[in-house]
């Protein structure tokens, strides 16, 4: 089952911030320029046990994309009040997944469209079992795009992911599960969907977030995990030469949380299962 919460941003005086809308139904006007040109932002979020999991993360990302595409400034209680709603009125289950899209709105129109959508989600079960099977594709920019070339909104998290797609698809052609985004100069970057989380004995290492790619929320939940139990946490530059030397490799995302990586490319990754499952399960029942 799927419910959906529509938003009305800005709030026009006197009308109620956001209301239950019918799933089923259509909302969204065929010129809107977040269906016309992906103009727009987007969120994916993880309930557990009915508590949006890394919310104030995920609306500091939010904060963060709005505005390097220049949309208006979002009104961020009522965005949060609508998802932890969201979250509330769905018929409860272990684990939610929750999507909120903000739109530059119609052509020509000054007011944004914005919903959030919930339902039941979670883990892909061959992921969890057997790991991913990565391949590293080129993503064509250099690691410094984000300083040279601010206008690619590379690190935005925008409702253009026609790319993040169709490399999945070309994944699937190469027989893999995933891809491993590399820098045009060699530099390890992240998934379509995840971060990249790589061990070197007791130091975890992700690649840093100035090169064009997402602070992952759940990169961060689980950095601070580790750091809990003791480990050395950063963020590097990570040449694929660095990453070949790592122990392991994880993939991590909300809702899909701590995901050991199988292989990149033609080489077999050692998956320490005793140490992933546990933290995989911690992630899990987070209640922040
Ligand atoms: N990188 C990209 C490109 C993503 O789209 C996502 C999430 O969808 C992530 C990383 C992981 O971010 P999070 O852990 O906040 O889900």
């Amino acid at each position: 089952m799927i419910t959906k919460i529509a938003l009305d941003v800005p709030l026009a005086e006197g009308t109620e911030p956001f209301r239950s809308v019918d799933p089923t139904q259509n909302h969204v006007n065929t010129m809107d320029l977040g269906i016309t040109r992906g103009d727009g932002i987007f969120e994916g979020l993880g309930v557990n046990h009915g508590t949006v999991q890394s919310l104030e993360p995920h609306l500091a990302r939010l904060v963060r994309s709005a505005k390097m595409m220049d949309l208006p400034e979002l009104d961020i209680d009522v965005i949060r009040d609508a998802l932890v709603y969201a979250a509330k009125v769905h018929p409860p289950a272990p684990l939610l997944m929750q999507k909120l899209v903000i739109t530059r709105g119609i052509e020509g129109g000054d007011t944004l469209t914005a919903f959030v959508q919930t339902w039941e989600g979670g883990n892909s079960p061959t992921e969890v079992s057997q790991g991913i099977r990565l391949v590293a594709l080129d993503r064509g920019f250099r690691h410094d795009v984000a300083e040279t070339s601010p206008w690619l909104l590379q690190g935005a998290k925008t409702l253009s992911y026609a790319v993040n797609k169709s490399v999945l698809r070309e994944a699937a052609r190469r027989g893999a599960d995933d891809v491993l985004f590399v820098s045009s100069d060699g530099y390890a970057l992240e998934g379509p969907s995840a971060s990249l989380i790589a061990r070197f004995g007791d130091t975890f290492l992700t690649p840093r977030t100035d090169q064009g790619i997402l602070a992952g929320t759940t990169q961060h939940a689980t950095f601070e995990l580790l750091k809990e139990k003791g480990f050395t946490v950063g963020e590097e530059l990570i040449t694929m030469d660095k990453l070949a030397t790592a122990d392991n490799l994880w993939y991590v995302s909300a809702g899909r949380f701590f995901n050991p990586i199988s292989h990149l490319d033609d080489r077999e990754l050692v998956i320490d299962w005793e140490f992933t499952t546990p933290i995989h399960e911690m992630l899990l029942a987070r209640t922040r």
